[in-house]
């Protein structure tokens, strides 16, 4: 038996173009305000570390709401916040668009969904999965309903747990059992947080700020419905339309690196050659490597 980490890390799923897109407004006197792990993800040709070392304004926050409470206080500076994660952080960044932040604070949004690209690992040829442990975190939002299609349409059992280490031992037993009876269920072993519908206030604050739109992934390409962007009502805080972000043949991989392959599970971090040579914690060369979730970080600080 193998357990195989996916595409859950948001900052490992960032693709090149939208950091090339942070970076851009980070030289051109914008204030980038995100979450500390995103900075030093590399872009195309460097990351927001490296902009922030050029003299532009980058700045780390715990979330949304410190990025208001910025561009309040300092009326003459334009601020975006970088909007990444998964349908956990979403939510926070809805409501602050709700509320009706100050107009020298716009969003680059980069929000991702989880289910599609869960879907899209069951198209990947040669990768046996026998079971899917869904993420606690992002399942607290939208419930148990999203993943009914793993079993239902797919077959393939899915057990929704939590994060803790017993969680996890916990939900590969419920999965085991599934295999072993032979059938394909949705579970929860997460029933502390996780509910059939989920947190409904948090899905209506999405519906009311995003559409659901196609996605590109890092090295992973565009995948269908897997992506949040503003709806047409709060277009005046899209950082995207209001500085005109255009990015030019931007690279998600550097030569060598593995990232997608790693991020789907198709290998493990030491087949890529790369792997704590050029790619250490310390000098990372790809996104796995950089966020404490990411995959390559992880068995880098294990010394798997
Ligand atoms: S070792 Fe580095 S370059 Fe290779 S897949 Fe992991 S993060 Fe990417």
């Amino acid at each position: 038996m193998d357990v195989i980490a996916g595409p859950g890390c948001p900052v490992c799923i960032l693709p090149a173009a939208e950091i090339d897109e942070a970076i851009s407004l980070a030289l051109n006197e914008v204030t980038v305000v995100t979450f500390g792990d995103v900075i030093r993800v590399p872009g195309s040709e460097s990351s927001l570390q490296e902009a922030k070392a050029s003299g532009g304004d980058v700045r780390i926050v715990y979330g949304v709401g410190d990025a208001v409470r910025m561009a309040e206080k300092e009326p003459d500076k334009d601020f975006v916040f970088f909007a990444i994660g998964f349908e956990t952080t979403a939510p926070s960044t809805a409501i602050e668009i709700l509320n009706k932040p100050p107009q020298n604070l716009s969003f680059l949004v980069s929000h991702r969904l989880i289910p599609p690209a869960m879907e899209l690992l069951l198209g990947v040829g040669n990768l046996h999965i026998d079971g899917f442990i869904a993420p606690g975190h992002v399942s607290t939002i939208i419930g148990m309903k999203p993943y009914e299609i793993f079993p239902n349409a797919y077959r393939m059992p899915t057990v929704i747990a939590g994060f803790e280490p017993l969680d996890v031992l916990f939900a590969i037993s419920m999965l085991l059992q599934q295999l072993k009876d032979g059938e394909a269920r949705l579970e929860n072993e997460y029933k502390r947080s996780v509910t059939w519908e989920g947190n409904v206030k948090a899905q209506r604050l999405m519906e009311q700020v995003f559409s659901v739109v196609d996605g590109c992934w890092r090295g992973l390409g565009k995948l269908p419905l897997s992506a949040l962007a503003l709806k047409e009502e709060f277009l005046e805080y899209d950082a995207r339309k209001k500085y005109d972000l255009q990015i030019e043949r931007p690279r998600d991989l550097m030569p060598g690196c593995l990232c997608h392959l790693v991020m789907i599970g198709k290998i493990k971090p030491p087949e890529c050659p790369l792997y704590m040579k050029a790619c250490t914690p310390q000098t990372p060369k790809g996104a796995c490597m950089v966020s404490i979730e990411g995959t390559c970080r992880i068995w880098a600080k294990h010394k798997l």
